[in-house]
């Protein structure tokens, strides 16, 4: 095989808890993951020799600090490839949105160079290294529905969520992951997400249980130093989503809908006010089947 063509989904998280800090300053988090069908794509060649990364968004690093230099030099490292690769990253993940967009690119860049390199790893075992990488690495290259705990890397898949719409709004703001867990600790938690019920409502295909439960503990932090995440959640319920959140440590908002038409109308609605930068309209994705 010469080169090889992979999609990397984006994630969103239905529920969000942080369990507590722990001593080496990571959290120790319970959160449903989403795979939805907001995705880049890679494409993988073989090259006589290093690692080679373009882009087409200036948005992102292209040198050893992007997370997909870091995955293919790790896949490089582990099974002894001689040979170099060159990846080009088509992007359509927000860029520091709270959607894992670096973590499933680097989780794609390790299953393409698995396939592209015919090394038969396992899956479980990409898992286990993807986590040297970052903490979501794991479950991206799992994707579809998952309950990730310990700091995110231990992961039970769940069944596929219900049928819905999901609507996802990028504010114009960048924040930072940093910042969000920092004044998390000082403010402390006032209320934990019943995040053990929304698994169990996933598992019995039932969605209004799985609405009911959707609730983020990184947003009262977020939205308190940028109140435009909070607008952009009471503008998704006053367009008719039956719910909505923060993904991740934010900015990103998504809103899901149960019927078409109001969600795309809704799409159109959004698309054409101020509040956000980028609107999309997808739908939760399943398991990776690469
Ligand atoms: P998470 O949901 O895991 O917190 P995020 O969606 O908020 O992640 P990313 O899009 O992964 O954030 O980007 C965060 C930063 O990581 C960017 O500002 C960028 O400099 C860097 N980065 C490294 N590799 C990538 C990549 N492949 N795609 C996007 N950003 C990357």
């Amino acid at each position: 095989m010469k080169e090889y063509q992979i999609k990397a989904y984006a994630k969103v998280n239905l529920g969000l808890d942080v369990v507590r800090r722990l001593p080496n300053g990571y959290h120790q988090v319970k959160m449903v993951m989403q795979s939805v069908g907001i995705c880049d794509e890679l494409l993988l060649e073989k090259a006589e020799r290093g690692i080679v990364l373009t882009a087409d968004s200036r948005e992102v690093p292209l040198d050893e600090t992007n997370l997909i230099y870091r995955a293919a030099k790790l896949m490089q490292e582990e099974y002894g490839i001689g040979e170099g690769i060159r990846i080009h990253l088509r992007k359509k993940i927000p860029v520091a949105a709270g959607m894992a967009g670096g973590s499933t690119d680097a989780a794609a860049a390790m299953k393409g160079m698995n396939q592209l390199f015919g090394l038969n790893v396992p899956r479980e075992r990409l898992m286990e290294l993807g986590v040297a990488i970052g903490a979501d690495v794991p479950y991206c290259i799992l994707g579809g529905t998952a309950l990730a705990e310990g700091i995110g890397e231990k992961l039970t898949g769940l069944r596929p969520m219900p049928d819905c719409f999901i609507l996802a709004a990028k504010p114009e703001i960048s924040v930072s992951t940093k910042y969000v867990y920092e004044h998390l600790d000082g403010a402390g938690i006032v209320h934990h997400p019943d995040i053990d019920g929304m698994a169990e409502a996933i598992e019995g295909g039932n969605l209004p249980g799985i609405l009911e439960r959707m609730e983020n503990v990184l947003e009262a932090v977020t939205i308190s130093a940028w109140p435009v995440v909070g607008m952009l959640k009471e503008r998704m319920l006053a367009l008719g989503a039956e719910r909505s959140l923060m993904s991740g440590s934010g900015p990103t908002v998504f809103g899901i809908f149960t019927g078409k038409e109001k969600a795309e109308a809704a799409l159109e609605q959004l698309g054409g006010e101020h509040l956000a930068k980028q609107v999309f309209l997808t739908m939760p994705v399943g398991a990776s089947q690469d």
